[in-house]
């Protein structure tokens, strides 16, 4: 069965999206099943791996109405994963789920007959709390948290636990924190330091190992409509989002590797 995890953070511009597109396409070329949710209307995560949304009908919105089912609406993206494409319509969902029964499982149940298909599932959320990300936190197993090293970023994560606690007091008892993920990471920033350092301190191996730097081909490969890997495999972005996938498979399958800088790789 497929792990199922939410890019989830309210703020924006922390690197979901980035996240979301980059880790597909990095777990596709560790031979991982993947389908990619994008849950925003912006749509970013979708024309990021090369799907033009104007053509991307039906989406996840026709889904979540139940116009739709997931074997419909997938699309195989050149990168060896599926996505659920997204576009602006997506937006309207939040009105239409209103006077639906179940509206925060609508995703979940749909989600349901395709699961034994895939190794992992990762919804891109979009920078709120509101339905679209319920409905992705009500259907995870797990979030994985992106987040800027930066003075405002710890005050945004007390917020986002709390939340999950209602999301598992409420609605999904099993809701885990997979990971939080150190973003546009700058070193030399002694801020950056300082927080990161805060973040390891709280969240101890909750915070991922990888951390992805800033990496200016990270930024341009969604203009081409390609994961970095599939743009400028050499980048240390595709390298930091590959040695990414390869950590979260070490963890599922109870793997211990050494840090490198502390000695050699087991
Ligand atoms: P979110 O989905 O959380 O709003 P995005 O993934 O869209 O965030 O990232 C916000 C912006 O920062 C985008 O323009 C993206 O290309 C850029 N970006 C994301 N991660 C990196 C990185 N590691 N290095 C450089 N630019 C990045
Ligand atoms: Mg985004």
């Amino acid at each position: 069965m497929a792990k199922i995890l939410a890019v989830t953070n309210q703020k924006g511009g922390v690197g979901k999206t980035t996240t979301a597109v980059n880790l597909s396409a990095c777990l596709a070329a560790l031979d991982q099943r993947v389908l990619m949710i994008d849950l925003d209307p912006q749509g970013n995560g979708t024309t990021g791996c090369g799907i033009v949304k104007r053509e991307a009908l039906p989406t996840v919105y026709q889904i979540l109405i139940g116009r739709s089912t997931v074997l419909e609406a997938r699309i195989r993206t050149d990168f060896g994963f599926d996505v659920l494409p997204a576009n602006r319509e997506l937006a309207g969902a939040e009105v239409d789920l209103i006077d639906m029964n179940g509206r925060e499982y609508r995703l979940r149940d749909a989600l349901a007959p395709v699961l034994g298909e895939y190794d992992f599932v990762l919804m891109d959320c979009p920078p709120a709390l509101n339905m679209l990300t319920v409905n992705g936190l009500a259907a995870a197993d797990a979030v994985m948290i992106p987040m800027q090293c930066e003075y405002y970023a710890l005050e945004g994560l007390t917020d986002l636990v709390a939340t999950l606690k209602k999301v598992r007091a409420h609605l999904n008892p099993r809701l885990e924190i997979e990971g939080l993920l150190r973003t546009m990471f700058d070193p030399r920033s002694t801020l950056t330091q300082q927080v990161s350092g805060e973040l390891v301190e709280h969240f101890g191996n909750k915070v991922y190992r990888t951390i992805i730097p800033r990496n200016v081909r990270l930024a341009e490969a969604p203009s081409y409509g390609k994961p970095v890997i599939a743009f400028d495999k050499q980048s240390r972005g595709a390298q930091a989002y590959s040695a990414l996938a390869q950590e979260l498979l070490d963890r599922r399958d109870g793997v211990v590797r050494v840090p490198a800088e502390q000695g050699v790789e087991q």
